[in-house]
């Protein structure tokens, strides 16, 4: 397929050098916290389960940050999300505390905070978010609708003070967090492939609401056609379909999909990655350096930082010089 390259992104995504630039990207910083102007409303099946799945997001109060909760078990109960809530699972995030679970959340909380949503209650009324299209478009698209307001709290961030590094036993997925200057976060990914069509992708970006609409939103979740009846077997994949997922087939992609960007997969590797960074439930003001990742291996490089005490303070974002 000749679209396709295994070219490094760094120079075709938002990343910007010149001075000007970035005092640009850092004024562009929020620093009052944010909610929705009104509820936001997804509706679709569930990768994984297969089931149907209606998820309301709603507008919340200053400092309340991300909590979930399930219609159809108990209203009530509110969770706020942590790293703490993530389960140790293949390829999807499970978050569960008080006695209710949400499933494959990663897509939504990743286009909430990729354009600098603070506050809002994920109503859920099945376990598993609807998964649209396998990226995180639509999401962007109704809550750009909907549109943001500014609340009156400052905005705090959880800025990285020194060097935490983790790396897997059982797969090559390293991670690495690291101080940075400028108060946003900066994102390096880097994998490769043994399917022929994704092999060596790399990705290194500045997060912004504009840099994540544009260079990461539309990337889809991929599969390989012959790992789905094993997945089938782990009551996983039972949603996937041509119409939200990739599907490699040969090592290549189906006949009847195209890719959006030559290197889709490791945007979509960058989205996921917004995504479980969320669960901190304060944006990061720092730099992420990551290879091989997969959400049990964020999820527990995530609880290793929130544990290293001396090496993140939450502090409001600072005003632009
Ligand atoms: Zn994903």
């Amino acid at each position: 397929m000749s679209q396709i390259s295994h070219q490094t992104t760094s120079q075709n995504t938002a990343e910007v050098h010149s001075a000007g630039a970035l005092r640009a990207v850092a004024s562009a910083v929020l620093r009052q916290q944010t909610t929705l102007l009104a509820p936001v409303v997804l509706q679709g099946v569930g990768i994984h389960s297969g089931k149907n799945c209606r998820l309301e997001i709603r507008p919340a109060a200053e400092n309340f940050g991300y909590q979930f909760c399930r219609e159809d078990l108990n209203a009530d109960c509110q969770v706020k999300i942590s790293p703490a809530l993530a389960e140790e699972r293949e390829l999807q995030t499970r978050l569960s505390g008080n006695g209710i679970a949400i499933a494959t959340p990663e897509h939504v909380f990743s286009a909430c905070a990729g354009l600098g949503l603070d506050n809002a209650l994920f109503v859920f009324d099945a376990e598993e978010a609807p998964i649209l299209d396998g990226s995180a478009q639509k999401i962007v698209e109704k809550i750009e609708q909907t549109g943001l307001k500014t609340q009156n709290a400052p905005r705090y961030a959880m800025k990285i003070l020194r060097e935490v590094a983790l790396s897997d036993d059982a797969t090559p997925a390293r991670i690495v967090f690291r101080p940075t200057p400028l108060p946003l976060t900066e994102i390096a990914v880097e994998m490769d492939s043994p399917i022929p069509v994704i092999g060596h992708e790399s990705l290194e970006m500045r997060l912004t609401p504009k840099a994540y609409k544009q260079e990461i939103a539309s990337a889809r979740t991929y599969g390989n056609q012959e790992s789905l009846i094993p997945l089938l077997k782990r009551s996983l994949g039972r949603g996937a379909s041509h119409k939200n997922t990739l599907v490699l087939l040969g090592g290549q992609v189906s006949r009847d999909q195209s890719l959006r960007f030559s290197d889709e997969f490791v945007r979509h590797k960058a989205l996921d990655l917004i995504g479980d960074l969320a669960l901190l439930n304060a944006p990061l003001w720092g730099r992420v350096e990551t290879y091989a990742p997969s959400h049990r291996f964020t999820g527990r490089a995530l609880r290793h930082l929130v544990e290293q005490t001396d090496a993140w303070e939450k502090i409001p974002f600072p005003e632009a010089t």
